[in-house]
């Protein structure tokens, strides 16, 4: 089988951003969808294929965000392409917890066997990331039968009541919609380039913070587990400073707390690794998956201990979709690709490339105040020149210089400065330089 989606890997503008076609569709968009939705690129996509969004009036557009890092293996990939073909002719949905089938039983294989750690694992499949972060604080809740999450500041873990309650950001995601869940306690988030000192003694001063917050506010018995983003990704691309994650994990463990990553925008060899904790050699209780899993189809897991995910009685946990055939096909094509592709050296070849592209620009325009991140995970954190201040205005002019140009790239942070990059993992060298260069332009024209 192939597809009718085989877009050239190259940028071609034909009219302006957005142009007559998208500007029409958009009135409708204005029209018939909610207000509270928001728009990075304002155009109508009508194909996309690898790292090209081809748009309604002809436009072929650079992707840089990979729709929030989920086309990893890139847009309509052709394993997940196929194996979703031969999916839906087969069947479309039974719900695997009426009539059980073969994919749902086999991506949870590959998960247990990919995610760190040479222990018995178990998982179980959901919709969504939100979804999925919900079920992992279940099921450590269950275990532990403790009240407490432990969570950090500049966190993003999603928008549902519970997970709106562990995320950190005020505005966009929780403004309004409270009140929310109880027993979610915050913590401090070693954010190296707004804490003073080296990061051997940022480590030890974040983990002073943590422990003496948990020991003597919540009371370590308390905390059923404790949860981060390995790289926190809608905080702003920030990197938890060597050692952090590991004295993280330690303590848990001593305190009978349930350690869990967040890797749904981390994983599936965005980082240069599997998954990011393994670039400290961490091995979580449990791992929540999403975003890069399916290809662009929706499915989301927790990953973990057999004993821990076990702990819950039949019927506890489901839904009525989760693990649906056409997702886990979608998935088992993806991890295929993956594999074969071996997209964790690509995800590293890109990071050579981004990294010292971003760290030139940084060293060409003071407005530049920190380029950090991992593997095709990188961001730039966007500054008063010479200062720390946050400077939003700059990374919105950055951002439609480069829409005009026929580049999308994504914003992020807790300040609302960080510009991030989350190409598709199959990304041409060619194509990300091209990027690149219109990135460099978008500085220069500030
Ligand atoms: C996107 C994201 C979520 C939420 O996933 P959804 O599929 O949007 O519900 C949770 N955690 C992290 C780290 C994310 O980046």
């Amino acid at each position: 089988m192939t597809t009718l989606t085989n877009l050239t890997q190259e940028r071609r503008l034909v009219t302006a951003i957005p142009g007559p076609k998208s500007t029409e569709a958009l009135k409708r968009r204005t029209e018939a969808t909610s207000g509270g939705l928001g728009m990075a690129i304002p155009v109508v996509i009508e194909r996309a294929s690898d790292a090209i969004l081809l748009d309604i009036d002809g436009n072929q557009i650079i992707d840089l965000g990979s729709g929030i890092g989920v086309t990893g293996v890139g847009n309509s990939a052709q394993r997940v392409v196929d194996r979703v073909i031969e999916q839906v002719q087969a069947f479309t949905h039974t719900c695997f917890t009426v009539a059980p089938y073969m994919n749902y039983i086999e991506v949870c294989e590959k998960l247990n066997a990919m995610t760190p750690g040479a222990h018995k694992k178990k998982s179980l499949l959901v919709n969504s990331g939100a979804e999925a972060v919900e079920n992992a604080v279940k099921i450590a809740r269950h275990f532990t039968k403790r009240p407490a999450i432990v969570v950090f500041e500049h966190s993003y873990h999603g928008r549902t009541n519970l997970t709106m309650a562990l995320t950190a950001k005020n505005m966009p995601y929780k403004e309004g919609f409270g009140p929310f869940a109880p027993e979610v306690y915050r913590v401090p988030m070693p954010y190296s380039f707004h804490w003073v000192g080296d990061q051997a003694t940022i480590t030890e001063d974040a983990i002073e913070m943590v422990t003496h917050k948990i020991d003597k506010e919540i009371g370590a018995h308390n905390v059923a587990a404790i949860l981060i983003e390995p790289i926190q990704g809608e905080g702003g691309f920030i990197v938890p400073p060597k050692g952090f994650l590991p004295a993280l994990a330690k303590y848990s463990k001593d305190n009978g707390i349930i350690f869990i990553a967040d890797e749904v925008q981390t994983g599936f060899a965005r980082t240069g690794h599997m998954f990011a904790v393994e670039e400290e050699g961490v091995v979580p209780d449990m791992v929540v998956t999403a975003k890069g899993i399916a290809g662009g189809l929706p499915l989301a897991a927790v990953t973990g201990r057999a004993d821990v995910m076990d702990s819950v009685h039949a019927s506890g946990l489901g839904g009525t979709y989760g693990g649906n055939p056409i997702a886990c096909a979608a998935a088992l094509g993806a991890i295929e690709t993956m594999e074969e592709e071996n997209l964790v050296a690509r995800a590293q070849h890109i990071g050579e490339i981004l990294g010292s592209s971003l760290r030139a620009l940084a060293k060409k325009y003071p407005v530049i105040g920190e380029v950090r991140g991992r593997g095709a995970m990188q961001a730039i954190e966007l500054v008063e020149p010479r200062t720390k201040n946050p400077n939003t205005a700059a990374m919105n002019a950055v951002v439609k210089y480069c829409q005009s140009q026929g580049v999308l790239v994504l914003t992020a942070g807790t300040y609302s400065n960080v510009v991030r990059f989350l190409p598709p993992l199959v990304i041409t060298d060619e194509l990300l330089k091209d990027a690149l260069s219109v990135l460099d332009d978008a500085f220069a024209s500030l």
